[in-house]
């Protein structure tokens, strides 16, 4: 089937189609140039790791900072090299060099994801077909379902981890776009989202363990498990930008912070 003849429809989980993208069809990494990558939280946690760089390193050096449209939030997209087909930095002649940990967009092409929202996504799903003119693999006659596919790109994981963050942008977005956020909150939305290394520091090296009453045994976990920490940033977000959860001041170390601040102003 050519890509011209593929209507543009709704796909839910189990809609059919005919895919495959293996090395020796002519249009091998032409998706990989030109490209437009949101990048996930959880993208950054497996990038980085993968280069063994810290999440601050990858940011400065892999991603462009950018405004998600109607959230007024911050995220990043994947930097392209600066030559002439405007390349993805990890793709070579023969493919991708971080395949196992290639991006979400990466998982899901040649589909794309309709709605953020984890609740729609987990009923009957909404996906649509990335139709570009230079992908061949619809050609091939190996058949899928949106979530056969999904599974063997290992791209069900990803939206596990990113679950409670796309809640995040959703409900944002429902939200009237008069209403602001301060800097101050865009940026620990963004450390918390992608910058783990550095929200580690926040949690661990700040005053956050007294000014917030923590379980003891949640203290661990998220100090031994990056991605508990992550989850845990996902939950703190949601109490900062909705005042929602189960987080909860330490209201005499908030007190005594304040009075601090005061006497410092005064002095
Ligand atoms: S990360 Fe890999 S799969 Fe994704 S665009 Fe770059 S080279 Fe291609
Ligand atoms: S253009 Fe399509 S078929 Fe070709 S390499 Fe990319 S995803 Fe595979």
């Amino acid at each position: 089937m050519n890509e011209a003849n593929i209507p543009p429809v709704q796909l839910t989980h189990d809609s059919k189609f005919k895919f495959d993208c293996h090395e020796g069809l002519s249009c091998f990494t032409t998706c990989c140039r030109g490209i437009n990558i949101t990048l996930t939280p959880y993208d950054i946690i497996r990038l980085k790791n993968r280069m063994q760089i810290t999440s601050d390193e990858f940011l400065a050096v892999y991603t462009v900072p950018q405004m998600l449209q109607k959230t007024d939030l911050p995220v990043v997209t994947l930097k392209l090299l600066d030559d002439e087909r405007e390349s993805c930095p990890f793709v070579r002649e023969d493919g991708c060099i971080i395949y196992s940990d290639r991006p979400t967009t990466c998982r899901y092409y040649p589909l794309g994801v309709g709605s953020l929202s984890n609740k729609e996504q987990q009923s009957q799903g909404f996906y649509f077909f990335v139709n570009e003119p230079h992908c061949l693999g619809f050609e091939e006659d190996r058949e899928w379902t949106v979530d056969e596919w999904r599974k063997d790109q290992g791209v069900d994981v990803y939206d596990e981890m990113n679950a409670e963050w796309t809640d995040l942008i959703v409900r944002k977005r429902s939200i009237p776009s008069n209403i602001r956020l301060t800097e101050k909150t865009k940026n620990m939305f963004f450390t918390a989202s992608y910058d783990i290394d550095r929200f580690r520091r926040f949690v661990f090296e700040s005053s956050f363990l007294d000014l917030y009453s923590i379980d003891k045994q949640m203290v661990e976990k998220i100090r031994e498990d990056e991605i508990e920490l992550l989850k845990f940033g996902f939950r703190w977000l949601k109490w900062l930008l909705f005042k929602e959860g189960d987080f909860q001041m330490n209201e005499a170390a908030v007190e005594a912070r304040r009075q601090k601040m005061n006497s410092q102003s005064q002095a």
